[in-house]
């Protein structure tokens, strides 16, 4: 006999759009990282809205725990049902729901589903001759409406934004079951509350969020990418801070590796370069006009004392993209390595210098054996942070994580940072979360969530802690 919730979720999506087998499901019940993995009854694929609210619906009738789901390329096991929990958990993916609904180039936007992927928005706006900023290593995976749910970030951030910058307006389907429509494609819009803000970042904690209107821009006309060794983080902000003055808000990139970094790299892809062994290397993009003189810039490295002849300058649009490949890959040969206690943290620009410097003496008097990937969106003032031990399984890590972080959250709280500048909170942090929060902010967040969820069925003990009721 079919078991009775499989049968109504049949009814409302159709049976092939309803997966069970453990098989099957394995990838959307483990997490990215490989850190966390749960249990789920089934898998459910929506095609269209309508049946968003009517699963959720029926969930919320039967009791059911309903994790929303993207491209499951969280890394903090914010998407990953719970191991053990005292409902049933039913994931509700959004891959099926990736039509765009409509472009309007004369207004700038486009109105997408919110399981289109990330590269899907990118090359359609592209293929109109406009520009979706928005721009991540999982791009491929990541879908709109995940993007939306964890406020994502990126590489563009210095210049265009988080998600929350580009996003005009959206729709979703509630925790309590009712569909809010502020699918809106206005930029000035001052009624009261703007309430798609709750649903950015809210990490399926409030609802699922079903489409989004997106801003675009005009392609730019042309970047400049360059990398180049730098011996200091100071060195690196010092000349950040030239470039911004020489270029204004044209400087849309700059990202910084650490040495080590590049040694985990180098033992699982190709890439051989001096600049690879400076103590760090920065990765930046300006985007230029007809004016732009290369001969000036070179000037404004020099000055820097940048060393040009271990420097990379793309000469092409291929040569761009091979830059961008290589940072992109190294939090994929930083998974083939091993575990490591991982920080997506933030600090004011003026005190990530001396939050590195003592922070990590630290933690190599703390763990001689630890090493260092160090890696990130440094414009932004947001770093990944990662300490780990070569050769140490999930278990090990567990107990170094329990005496790192509280050495590095500590350190970047008194600094005035966060323990999570663009990955979320999900199951990883939350106690971190509730540690460190205005206990007033932390309050008001949690009367939200139960006002809308008030048996806690959506993304339960993501976030917060309570369970269902
Ligand atoms: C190699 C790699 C590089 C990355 N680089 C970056 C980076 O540079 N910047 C950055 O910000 N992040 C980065 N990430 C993290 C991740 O890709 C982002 O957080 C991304 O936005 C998650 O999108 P997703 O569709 O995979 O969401 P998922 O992982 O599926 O879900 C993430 C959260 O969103 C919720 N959710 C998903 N879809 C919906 C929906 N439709 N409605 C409501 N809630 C929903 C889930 O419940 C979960 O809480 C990276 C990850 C990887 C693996």
């Amino acid at each position: 006999m079919i078991n009775p919730i499989l049968n109504q979720l049949y009814q409302i999506c159709g049976q092939d759009n309803v997966i069970d087998n453990p098989q099957l499901t394995n990838p959307y019940t483990h997490d990215w990282r490989k850190r966390y993995h749960g249990s789920a009854i089934a898998v459910v694929f929506p095609e269209n809205e309508q049946q968003v609210q009517e699963l959720v619906h029926f969930c919320l009738s039967s009791q059911i725990a309903i994790i929303p789901q993207g491209g499951n390329t969280s890394t903090c096991g914010a998407a990953t049902p719970l191991s053990d929990y005292n409902k049933p958990q039913l994931i509700i993916n959004l891959q099926r729901m990736n039509k765009i609904i409509s472009l309007d180039c004369d207004n700038y936007s486009l109105t997408v589903e919110a399981g289109c992927t990330l590269q899907q928005v990118q090359d359609y706006a592209n293929a109109h001759e406009l520009y979706f900023p928005l721009s991540l290593a999982s791009q491929g995976s990541c879908q709109i409406g995940g993007n939306l749910a964890t406020n994502a970030g990126g590489v563009q951030v210095l210049k265009y934004g988080m998600i929350r910058d580009l996003t005009l307006g959206l729709r979703a389907v509630l925790a309590n079951g009712e569909t809010l429509d502020g699918l809106t494609a206005l930029r000035k819009d001052n009624t009261y509350l703007d309430l798609k803000q709750l649903l950015i970042g809210s990490e399926g904690t409030l609802g699922i969020i079903t489409h989004a209107s997106l801003k675009l821009f005009p392609i730019p006309p042309a970047c400049c990418t360059l990398m180049f060794p730098v011996t200091s983080i100071a060195q690196a902000l010092q000349l950040l801070h030239q470039l911004k003055a020489y270029y204004t808000n044209n400087v849309s990139a700059f990202e910084i590796i650490k040495r080590d970094s590049w040694q985990i790299y180098q033992n699982y892809f190709e890439f051989r370069h001096e600049l690879c062994e400076a103590p760090w290397s920065v990765l930046c993009e300006i985007e230029v006009n007809n004016d732009f003189v290369l001969e000036n810039l070179l000037t404004l490295l020099e000055q820097s004392e940048i060393d040009l002849n271990q420097s990379i300058i793309a000469s092409s649009e291929n040569e761009r993209q091979s830059l961008w490949q290589l940072r992109e890959q190294i939090p994929l040969a930083e998974k083939q390595y091993g575990y490591a206690a991982k920080h997506d943290i933030s600090l004011p620009l003026s005190q990530i210098e001396d939050f590195v410097i003592s922070n990590s003496a630290k933690l190599k008097e703390l763990e001689p054996r630890g090493y260092f990937s160090i890696f990130g969106h440094l414009g932004d003032g947001n770093l990944h942070y990662n300490f780990g031990i070569a050769g140490v399984d999930s278990q090990q890590i567990n107990a170094l994580e329990k005496s790192v972080n509280p050495i590095v959250y500590q350190d970047v709280i008194v600094r005035g940072g966060s323990i999570s500048a663009e990955h979320g909170i999900g199951q990883s942090k939350k106690h971190w979360f509730e540690k460190f929060c205005d206990p007033v902010s932390y309050q008001l967040m949690q009367q939200i969530k139960q006002q809308l969820d008030p048996k806690s069925l959506f993304n339960p003990e993501k976030i917060f802690n309570f369970p269902c009721l």
